[in-house]
């Protein structure tokens, strides 16, 4: 270890997302004076679930906020319940063998880590895009994936790539019967579903789309029109939900970026890896980042902690990046021959082979906090 590492950083995290947050937490826990500052005139998360998977939960436990985490998560079996648009079952969970998922409505899970801070600690309508703004000896900048940190460091990488089009939806307590989790593939979309604490459930609706941007009148009534002759529980499902519950969005992801450091700056979450959502890995590894980064700067001064924090992460944010990019598009292909190929060889899969598949991404192992 070269240099003194000092005692207790002045640390700035830009962007209060779940990426910022832990952040946050994991550089308080490990002594540092931190400030995080978020554009957003309120600190909210959208209405929306989202799945943590082994790896998140494990940082989380390290950073000893795991079982007050999953309190607000119900277990979700969607890794291991496959079915086809036209309702066939390819595979079933089955206890014991297959690993169930925390899943999560977003906000509640955003309130969750926010629990864990000082309110005084996080300044809202603060939005800073240059770091010689910043009076600190190390920035985090969790600022997502349009991250003006990013822009600013690496004018040269190239801009958020579009992948898909993507649906999402929350249902209010008991508006719906009891859903178990699934994951519905189709011919050029999919359709997730994770039940929520509380009677409610989430789902996903990503679908093969040319040109980024389309929108429509009645995002409700597209989303109804296309899962028409999928499964009743689908359908059900998407029925009973508000129609202005229902979200929009293109799907984006990120070129692997040449460096996650720049001086005293380190990307991180979105801003650093955008992925697509098919491996329910983008916060993940956003958390993963975060345990990290505050190991990092607690063992090294803070030249040498960034330069530990990019060797280890962007290897694994690169490989990230290629399996869910190579998810995403068979998640979203229209080719009829690969939906017929996945629908004769997933259920011959052993679950070994399945569980090896995401063993790289789910065993991961944090530092010690
Ligand atoms: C459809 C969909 C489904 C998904 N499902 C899952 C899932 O199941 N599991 C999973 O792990 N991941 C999932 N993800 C990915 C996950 O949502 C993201 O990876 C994660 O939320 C990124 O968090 P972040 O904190 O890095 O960025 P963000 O959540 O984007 O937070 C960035 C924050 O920075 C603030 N900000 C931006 N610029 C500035 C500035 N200049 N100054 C100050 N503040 C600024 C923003 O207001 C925002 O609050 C999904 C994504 C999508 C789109």
């Amino acid at each position: 270890m070269k240099g003194t590492v000092k005692a207790s950083l002045k640390a700035t995290v830009v962007g209060g997302g779940i990426g910022g947050l832990t952040a946050a937490i994991a550089l308080r826990r490990t002594g540092h004076d931190v400030t995080v500052l978020e554009r957003a005139p309120e600190l909210r998360e959208i209405g929306a679930g989202l799945s943590l998977a082994p790896n998140a939960m494990r940082a989380l436990d390290a950073l000893g906020i795991g079982e007050r985490v999953r309190k607000h998560s119900a277990p979700s079996e969607v890794t291991g319940t496959l079915r086809t648009s036209s309702g066939r079952f390819l595979r079933r969970f089955r206890e014991g063998r297959d690993e169930p998922l925390a899943a999560f409505h977003r906000a509640e899970l955003y309130s969750a880590l926010l629990a864990e801070l000082p309110e005084t600690l996080v300044h809202t309508g603060t939005e800073v895009i240059d770091p010689s703004e910043v009076d600190a000896d190390v920035i985090v900048a969790a600022d997502g994936v349009h991250s003006g940190f990013r822009h600013r460091l690496f004018p040269a990488a190239p801009e958020p790539g579009f992948r898909y089009t993507a649906w999402r939806g929350v249902t209010e307590p008991g508006a719906a019967p009891p859903v178990r989790s699934s994951f519905t593939m189709g011919r050029g979309a999919y359709f997730m579903i994770h039940p929520l604490p509380g009677g409610r459930a989430c789902w996903a609706l990503g679908a093969a789309e040319s040109t980024p941007g389309a929108r429509y009148p009645s995002e409700h009534a597209e989303v109804t029109r296309r899962v028409a002759d999928w499964p009743a529980e689908t359908r059900e499902l998407v029925a009973a939900t508000g129609p202005d519950a229902v979200l929009h969005n293109d799907i984006l992801d990120l070129d692997p970026l040449p460096a996650f450091t720049s001086g005293r700056v380190a990307l991180l979450g979105d801003a650093a890896h955008a992925v697509p959502p098919d491996l329910g890995q983008g916060a993940c590894q956003a958390i993963e980042d975060a345990v990290v980064l505050a190991a990092s700067l607690r063992d090294h001064p803070v030249p040498e902690a960034l330069a530990a924090y990019d060797a280890a992460r962007r290897p694994r944010a690169a490989y990230v990046t290629k399996q869910a990019r190579g998810k995403a598009v068979a998640d979203t292909s229209s080719a009829w021959w690969l939906h017929a190929l996945l629908t004769v060889t997933v259920p011959l899969m052993p679950a070994s082979v399945i569980r090896g598949q995401a063993a790289p991404l789910w065993d991961w192992t944090p530092p010690v906090l």
